[in-house]
This record gives structure tokens, sequence and C-alpha cells, in this order.
């Protein structure tokens, strides 16, 4: 089975997926983190952000894959360097949306998460998973919350990290991204017609989970 999980930044989506991964003994595969690592060496390369032609270039010729360990633990690996860490750098949450708006690194990236997710037994999440990267998948989910709390959450998170953020910052940033997530031309952020809608403002992740096991 393939379980699709879309919905806006910062609504839990990569916690649920995980833990609903975890519990089915499946592969968890973080679509956004792919865009991340392709933002990354896009800086390290120094790459104009306006060069589409060029960032398509790198993307087809980067190696992005995952290493999912037994004790639960996720990295993602670019080129065969693990770059978990460095993908949650508030200089890539800026620039990924814009990279991740290319429709030429969109097919890359479209192609290979069908490869890496083909054999089912999968949970992805995302923005477009649902609609086109598995539009026939047997579950889908769209994971939603209240923008006031999904800064809450997202800013608690990026404390855990130790990033130095604000509450402001957080807000501009998630405002920021749906904004060009659900208005970009190729494979934008919305609901499949098929997708499950589950508000998760007023709900724990374990409520979450458990919804989304039992409705399997
Ligand atoms: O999930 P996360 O917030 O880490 O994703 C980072 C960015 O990657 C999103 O804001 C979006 O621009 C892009 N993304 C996408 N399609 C996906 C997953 C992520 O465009 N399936």
């Amino acid at each position: 089975m393939i379980i699709a999980i879309d919905g806006p930044a910062g609504a839990g989506k990569s916690t649920v997926a995980k833990l609903v991964a975890k519990s089915l003994g499946y592969l968890y595969l973080d679509t956004g983190a792919m865009y991340r690592a392709l933002t990354f060496k896009v800086l390290e390369e120094g790459i104009d952000i306006a060069d589409t032609k060029k960032i398509t270039d790198l993307a087809s010729k980067s190696i992005i894959s995952f290493i999912n360990n037994p004790d639960g633990q996720i990295k993602i690996l670019l080129d065969g360097i693990d770059v978990s860490l460095d993908i949650r750098q508030s200089r890539i949450t800026k620039l990924v949306s814009d990279v991740a708006k290319i429709k030429g690194v969109r097919q890359v990236m479209l192609k290979l998460q069908r490869e890496l997710g083909i054999k089912g037994k999968v949970v992805l999440d995302g923005r477009d998973i649902g609609t086109v990267v598995f539009p026939d998948a047997e579950k889908k989910f769209y994971i939603d919350a209240g923008l006031k709390e999904r800064v809450k959450r997202r800013y608690k998170e990026l404390k855990g990290l130790g990033q130095n953020v604000t509450v402001d910052a957080v807000e501009d940033d998630l405002s920021n991204r749906d904004k060009i997530d659900s208005n970009r031309e190729f494979a934008p952020l919305k609901k499949a017609d098929d997708a499950i809608y589950v508000d998760t403002t007023d709900m724990t992740i374990e409520e979450v989970v458990s919804k989304i096991l039992d409705s399997l």
C-alpha cells in the first residue's frame, strides 16, 4: 500500500507520517527533504536562484538518497554525504519553495520519488503526493491546521533544533512558502479530491496518528 500525506508547512505531516510508517513497518519518504537537499547544493555551488536551467541540470546530476535506520532514525544523503541537519537551516527554508517551483526540478524529483515509492509499503509526505506523484495511492490524507497553530508547532521544533528564531520570522516563512507552494504552475499544493481531510488544529499527534491508522 502507498500512503500519501500532503498539506501545508508546519501541519505536523512529517511527525505523523514517521509514526504511521513506524507502526506499520513501512518505509517513510520525506519528499520535502529532497527539495531541501537540492536547495542546499544550489547555495553551496553559488548558483543564482533565478537560473532555472542550471538548477535543473544540478538536480539531474545530484544523487539524493535516504537511510532508514532500524532504530527509526532517518538520514538524507546528498551525493553520499549526510545533510540531514544542514537542510533544516533557515537559509535553505527561505529559498526551498523557489527551487521547488521549477518545472525541470519537479520532473527529476517526480521520477526519483516514484522509483523510491513504487514497491509500496511506504508513507510519503509532501505537497503533491496524492495529486501528482502517486495519484493512484490507496490512501491519501490532507493534514491541515490553522496558521497560528502551525507557527507555534514549527517555532517549538526549530527551538528544539537549537535555532535562534522568532515567532514572527516563523510566521513569515510559513505564509510565504504556503503562498508559493499553492500558487505555483506545476504540481501546486492542493487537496486531492479523494484525500481524507484532517484538521489537526485541536488534535494531539497521537490522535492524528490514530485517526490515520483507523481509516486504513
Ligand atoms: O516538507 P517541507 O516543509 O520540508 O518541504 C520544503 C519545501 O519543499 C516546501 O515548502 C515545498 O516548496 C517543497 N515541496 C514540494 N513538493 C513536495 C514536498 C516539498 O514542492 N512534495
